[in-house]
């Protein structure tokens, strides 16, 4: 395989990880406007789960009013421009197009959003700003997509806002999860440093909330206390040998990749062990490290993946190979990983079972689980009444975003279990507006 030399510097890094939707320059931008039909009741809006007005934006693009576009596209969703660049278009926007009924290349949504948010960015564009103060304060715990969004929601209705985040940066996994050819760090906080001068809401970081006497703190000084917390670490195993050095987690493998880049160590031989988009994103930011294989191993077929088919495509385009129908038995090794022990499975009515008497070693050096990440339970059990469902979400009205402690809202992966940005944004926007119309009440 082989098909990317290890980068060795930072330059060499941004090389193996081009950007897949690069940015248009205006005469790009301006010829796929004009390819736009302006559908009446167009579907691209109904597929976006953030409902932006897709062909107002457009056609603002298309008439050199690129920062009303970013206007329309902000109004809608606060990570415009990230999103532009890392929702999976292919299934949403881009993938309702009325193009593609003609077998015709649908507008490219992302990158003409991308366009207009960028400059906006770059130029500084005073869009917003913080609503007349109503003399209200709101906490947010973790300044991710669902965070951020609902601090910039929550200001432009006049609250004071403080944001608690665990980690030295802001926009949670976008910064920490996405695959860098999706998106750069600096393109993802500069982002956040717009929004943040936009709508002045305060982050205090390196701050996790992790003990009661913490929340109790917060529950007296705020109004309202919104989680957007996401979810944790990759979920063990519980395989012998997996606390074998280079075995290691996909969410921590990806993050030390978002943060160090080409200093990032992998294996020659690497096999990632799942079949959902963080299995794909991880095969193939491996094999893009220079590992010269990588094998992708999914206890099912592959039809039955989680993972997006596109996102199969990608990896598969960079030279990573398929192992299906097998399920880890042992993390072989002395020390440090020298392989996986497997058994073939077969699917009998929708149960994976092992087939008896057909393990093998398949050798490696590194693997890397890709088995979902746990839910962050510790946190949540210390607040009184929060109710969660048996597969560890916070039960939160659908609507509101409130939760079975009324003073607790939520939204973003740890309500929905884990989805994209966009839902994140979206959800956040409407949570928002659920605390204000709780606070609202009675006044
Ligand atoms: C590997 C990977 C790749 C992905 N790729 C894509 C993609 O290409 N496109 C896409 O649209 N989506 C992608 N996603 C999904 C997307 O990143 C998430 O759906 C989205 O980030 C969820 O936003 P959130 O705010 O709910 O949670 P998060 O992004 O997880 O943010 C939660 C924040 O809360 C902080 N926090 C947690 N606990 C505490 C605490 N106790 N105190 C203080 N702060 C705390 C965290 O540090 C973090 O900053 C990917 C996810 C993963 C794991
Ligand atoms: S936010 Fe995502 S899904 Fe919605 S229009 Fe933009 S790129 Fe498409």
């Amino acid at each position: 395989m082989a098909e990317y030399n290890t980068p060795t510097s930072e330059p060499e890094f941004h090389a193996n990880f081009a950007q897949l939707k690069p940015r248009m320059n205006r005469t790009e931008a301006l010829f796929e406007s004009s390819r736009c039909l302006f559908c009446f009741d167009a579907p691209c809006i109904k597929a976006c789960p953030s409902g932006i007005d897709v062909p107002q934006f457009i056609r603002q693009i298309n008439t050199g009013n690129t920062t009303g576009a970013a206007r329309t596209i902000y109004e809608a969703n606060y990570f415009g421009n990230a999103c532009g660049k890392v929702c999976p278009t292919e299934v949403l926007c881009e993938g309702a197009c009325v193009y593609n009924l003609q077998d015709m290349k649908p507008i490219e949504i992302g990158r003409l959003q991308s366009f207009a948010t960028r400059e906006a960015i770059e130029q500084d564009k005073k869009l917003f700003s913080a609503g007349p103060p109503n003399g209200r304060k709101v906490a947010i715990i973790g300044a991710g997509p669902a965070g951020v969004s609902a601090a910039c929601e929550l200001r432009s209705l006049g609250y004071e806002v403080d944001v608690f985040e665990a980690k030295a940066q802001p926009s949670g996994l976008t910064v920490y999860g996405v695959a860098p050819y999706k998106i750069t760090n600096e393109e993802v906080l500069a982002e956040m440093a717009y929004l943040e001068a936009q709508f002045g809401f305060r982050v205090q970081y390196n701050q996790p909330i992790t003990s009661r006497r913490e929340l109790e703190a917060l529950e007296e000084s705020y109004d309202a206390v919104f989680l957007g917390i996401g979810l944790g670490l990759t979920n063990p195993l519980h395989l012998p040998g997996e606390e074998r050095a280079n075995c290691v987690g996909a969410v921590e493998f990806i993050e030390q990749l978002r943060q160090r880049h080409h200093q990032t160590a992998v294996g020659r031989k690497v096999i990632v062990l799942g079949g959902g988009n963080t299995a794909m994103d991880a095969a193939s930011e491996s094999a893009r490290l220079g590992a010269e294989d990588v094998i992708l191993a999914y206890r099912r077929g592959k039809e039955e993946m989680g993972a997006y088919e596109f996102e199969y495509d990608l990896a598969k385009g960079v030279g990573v190979k398929g192992l299906f129908n097998v399920a880890p038995v042992e993390i072989m090794g002395n020390g440090k990983v020298e392989g996986v022990k497997f058994i073939r499975t077969a699917t009998l009515n929708g149960q994976v079972q092992p087939v008896a008497g057909t393990e093998f070693v398949e050798p490696c050096d590194m693997v890397i689980k890709a088995t979902g990440q746990a839910k962050q339970l510790h946190l949540l059990r210390l607040i009184p009444g929060l109710q969660i469902d048996g597969k560890g979400r916070i039960v939160a009205d659908e609507r509101t975003g409130q939760t079975t402690n009324p003073k607790y809202f939520t939204s973003g992966d740890a309500r929905n279990g884990g989805a994209e940005v966009v839902n994140a944004s979206a959800e956040a926007k409407a949570a928002a507006r659920g605390i204000h119309e709780y606070l609202s009440a009675g006044l």
